[in-house]
């Protein structure tokens, strides 16, 4: 993308720091009322009244959480934003402004920081979140970015990872394993493609999971789903590292036992076709293969019946008694201790 000599390219040192911040920034507009002073100060004044203040920031680096040689900056920036408001749903709250920093090396012209700045203005457009600040500056080697995301919340509807209570039911949203065999089709592209640069992948069989990949979407729908169902989550992360890291975090924070049925994992069909050509297994895909940015969450048994049916959410399994430590109840009834394998599981 970065090599197309057809497009232009306008190099950085031409604007300064202050025009590149000021052409990124200049078309984002303020939509949110708790926003009091955005871009352009020495500091973003915020409101939030009554309710309590959430906040989370990543950070990405190329070469370790990305690859432009697939990866769209536009894809990257969308992502990037994504990743930060998972984590504010995650507290069960409503996510309301981001800061953005970025450190870029003179590699990169103006038009990859706008395609990049591109994805972050879609996503705050469709989440609305308003982009209050952030910095710049610049980078010897490869794309840094950062961002940092806040939210807000009734103090009695925030959703700790340690609320979990003994019997209580282990719910997931959505489906898992998507994100990770994604990135395995685009990998495997990638070798295709240094082999055959002419080559054109038919990715289409694949476009479910590798869209899961480039442009995960975080679960904003669910902290409102929840609060018009009446349901008050006792404990809640975002699945980022993998069901079973996620789990592991869940029971230590909670200071509780839990168990997963393994044939109660929520699987897309594609899932399964992708992991029996990729001769894997699915169940460990779900387990270890992150980037999914769907939420888990407890609930007491009582309000099931509020979910129950609900397209959004599976129940997979549920905790049980203090320090009792966290399993995996297979298909055929033997019971295995989860271990926080993550992401690296599989480099
Ligand atoms: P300072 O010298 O106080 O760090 P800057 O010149 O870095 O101020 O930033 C000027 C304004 O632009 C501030 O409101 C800052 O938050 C915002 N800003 C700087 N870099 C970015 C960026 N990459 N994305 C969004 N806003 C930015
Ligand atoms: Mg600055």
């Amino acid at each position: 993308m970065l090599e197309n000599k057809d497009q232009e390219r306008t190099s950085l040192e031409k604007l300064g720091e202050f025009g590149l911040i000021e052409h990124l920034t200049k078309d984002f507009k303020i939509s949110r009322k708790s926003t009091i002073k955005g871009i352009g100060d020495d500091a973003t004044v915020l409101d939030f009244k009554d309710k309590k203040t959430v906040i989370s920031t990543d950070l990405l680096i190329e070469g370790v959480h990305f690859d432009l040689s697939y990866m769209p900056l536009k894809h990257l920036g969308y992502k990037a934003v994504m990743v930060n408001l998972s984590d504010i749903y995650a507290m069960n709250a409503t996510a309301t402004q981001i800061t953005v920093s970025i450190a870029v090396s003179n590699r990169f012209p103006l038009e990859a920081l706008e395609e990049l700045y591109a994805g972050i203005a879609t996503a705050c457009k469709m989440y609305n979140v308003d982009l209050v600040g952030g910095d710049t500056t610049s980078s010897k080697t490869g794309l840094l970015i950062s961002v940092t995301a806040i939210g807000e919340a009734e103090e009695s509807s925030l959703a700790y990872r340690s609320g979990a209570k003994p019997n209580d039911l282990l719910v997931v949203t959505g489906d898992l394993g998507a994100a990770y065999m994604g990135l395995q089709v685009l990998e495997r592209e990638k070798e295709v493609f240094k082999v055959n640069p002419n080559s054109q992948p038919d990715l289409e069989p694949y476009s479910y999971i590798v869209e899961r990949q480039l442009k995960p979407e975080a679960r904003k729908d669910i902290p409102d789903l929840l609060k018009k169902l009446k349901v008050h989550p006792t404990s809640m992360i975002d699945i980022s590292d993998g069901l079973s890291s996620e789990i592991l975090h869940l029971s230590k924070s909670s200071g509780l036992g839990i168990d997963l049925y393994e044939d109660k994992i929520p699987l897309d069909p594609t899932v399964i076709s992708a992991c029996e050509e990729f001769k894997m297994d699915s169940t460990l895909v779900a387990l270890s293969g992150g980037e999914d940015y769907e939420l888990l969450f407890t609930i007491d048994q009582k309000e099931f019946p509020k979910i129950k049916g609900n397209p959004n959410f599976t129940v997979v399994g549920h905790t049980t008694g203090e320090n009792e430590g966290a399993f995996l109840i297979s298909r055929n009834n033997t019971k295995i201790p989860l271990t926080a394998q993550g992401w690296n599981s599989f480099a």
